[in-house]
């Protein structure tokens, strides 16, 4: 018999992002208009308080709270600036030259902020209705029966290094639910269980696209760059064939967060997406201004870029996916927040129709995928629905060609025809070679990976199994030395793999940003969920 206890409810959301929170507040709201305050909801979130672990530019375009919550802007939400000027940069080496924004990019009355402190904003509304979210509470397994998600397995608490236990040791609880919506982020690790166990989810869909942002948060010198400023570049220090570019958004009390995006369909396997952020704040347009500047922190998060065509099927039988759990982000805005919103609130309004109805089947599920079907969400994703794929199939002057046919023509024209490709991200890498030469660390402008993971805040208990599982080890110095040169030990912007004879995890260091879950070359890194709590801490990231 099972040791575990049984917590039984009518909906379960896992993780306590934009997505679920919105999943979670359109069930309760859909509740009390319908006087069914006997259907019981709550919110998963592994970290110690929501929004920790999240980490965005983030610019958000208000459509999806405008709905979500009507009045917000009542609510004391956490807006660090709203946007009052706009740059687009191409840099090269030594100069930033200015060029006209690209209409996906304009943000004329979107809002600067922290997803860290909207999540916590937003939770602190959820729990004011009645939601129950507990935090610390990592979902590690989805329960399937007979072809039906049935809710999660929690992580146990209290299991030494050894596998041994430990006198807090306590069995993480089973968490059934009627209907489970997974809302576990980039390369969710429930996520990516149901797509192995439901592999049709995935067919006909082109393979998902992902990216890295590395960012840091910093006190600039007072004056030296307004909030509700938004700057973007492309260019320097990202070569031609690899996707990317770079924000810089001014917050309240003279802080900005600045971050560079880059995509991981990269085949240089030395290539180190910390060292050409590091790089990147050398450029004479970025160091004028960190000048005199303080470091206050630092993270890192992957992307799912791939758009409308690398979308999984969003329903099944007891499950919904919603934010970017299922690539909700439009990568020619670089936005996915608003999407978030929306999913979620989409995906809350069928959960509670199905829950309510007694009928929790894929065929009444699948209201979900109408209703979003007939969105703005699907419309904005639609129109940019071959963005990535452009810049996947050719090289940067030409897909940016395309992108800007794409614009003016609403996604139509012959250009775009479904751009299809099914190479995943981790395949292409070419042979080892000696890494490229990056900037000093001088600790005032640059810093080494540590420097910067201290600057994440990350915390893990010390004496627990590895949450990042080689499922087999050997492959790493039979095959991936001769063959990659060990490439975890560059893409991880924590430093948390290192590489001599043998591989050594630092798993302590880990700042969640999934990038080795999917970048490495033989698809064997299992990123599982460590215990509850443990990761980065990302106040105002
Ligand atoms: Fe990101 Fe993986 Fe490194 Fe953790 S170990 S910081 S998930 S690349």
């Amino acid at each position: 018999m099972s040791e575990r206890d049984v917590l039984e409810l009518d909906c379960v959301v896992v993780g306590g992002g934009p997505a679920g929170l919105a999943a979670a507040l359109r069930f309760q709201q859909r509740a009390e208009q319908e006087g069914r305050s006997d259907l019981a909801i709550a919110v998963l979130e592994k970290a110690s308080s929501a929004g920790l672990h999240l980490l965005s530019g983030a610019v958000v375009d208000p459509r999806g709270l405008d709905e979500l919550l009507p009045g917000w802007r009542e609510l004391d939400p956490p807006i660090e600036a709203e946007v009052h000027s706009e740059r687009f940069y191409a840099f090269s080496s030594r100069r930033a030259y200015r060029l006209p924004t690209p209409p996906p990019m304009h943000n004329k009355g979107n809002f600067v902020c922290s997803l860290n402190r909207l999540a916590g904003w937003l939770a602190g509304i959820a729990e004011g209705r009645g939601i129950d979210i507990f935090c610390e509470f990592p979902a590690r397994e989805l329960i399937v029966e007979d072809g039906r998600v049935c809710g999660v397995v929690l992580g146990d608490q209290g299991i030494a290094k050894d596998g041994s236990r430990r006198p807090n040791y306590m069995p993480g609880a089973e968490v059934r639910a009627k209907v489970t919506i997974l809302c576990d982020g980039v390369r969710g690790n429930l996520t990516k269980q149901l797509m192995s166990r439901f592999p049709a989810i995935l067919r006909d869909r082109n393979a998902q696209d992902y990216e890295t942002g590395v960012k840091e948060l910093w006190q600039v010198r007072p004056g030296s760059f307004p909030a509700g400023r938004v700057v973007h570049t492309l260019g320097w220090p990202l070569p031609p064939d690899i996707y990317g570019g770079s924000w810089i958004y001014g917050m309240s009390g003279d802080r900005i967060s600045l971050g560079l995006v880059m995509g991981l369909d990269y085949t240089d396997p030395t290539y180190d997406l910390h060292r050409e952020f590091s790089r990147f704040k050398t450029h004479p347009y970025i160091r004028e201004i960190l000048k005199d500047g303080k470091l206050i922190r630092y993270g890192a998060k992957a992307i799912p870029g791939g758009g409308l065509y690398a979308m999984p099927r969003i329903y099944g039988t007891g499950w919904l996916l919603a934010g970017d759990a299922a690539g909700m982000v439009n990568m020619a805005r670089l936005k996915g927040i608003h999407l978030a919103l929306k999913s979620g609130a989409l995906a809350g309004d069928a959960a509670f129709d199905a829950v309510a109805s007694g009928d929790v089947s894929a065929e009444r599920l699948s209201s979900y995928e109408r209703a979003f079907g007939e969105s703005w969400a699907f419309d904005e994703l639609h129109g940019v629905r071959n963005f990535r794929a452009a810049f996947k199939k050719w090289r940067r002057p030409r897909a940016m060609l395309a992108v800007v046919l794409q614009t003016l023509l609403n996604g139509r024209g012959v250009t775009y025809a479904r751009l299809r490709h099914t190479q995943p991200v981790h395949a292409g890498l070419g042979a080892p070679r000696p890494p490229a030469e990056g900037p000093a660390f001088d600790g005032e402008l640059t810093f080494e990976k540590l420097t910067d993971v201290y600057y994440s805040g990350t915390s893990h208990e010390e004496d627990q199994p590895s949450h990042l599982v080689v499922v087999d080890p050997s492959v790493c110095v039979e095959r991936c030395t001769a063959e990659y040169g060990n490439p975890c030990q560059y893409f991880c912007p924590a430093g948390v793999y290192e590489f001599e004879t043998e591989l050594v995890i630092n798993a302590a260091n880990c700042v969640h940003c999934k990038t080795c879950d999917i970048k490495d070359p033989y698809g064997i890194i299992d990123w599982v969920t460590p215990e509850g709590g443990g990761g980065p801490n990302y106040t105002d990231l």
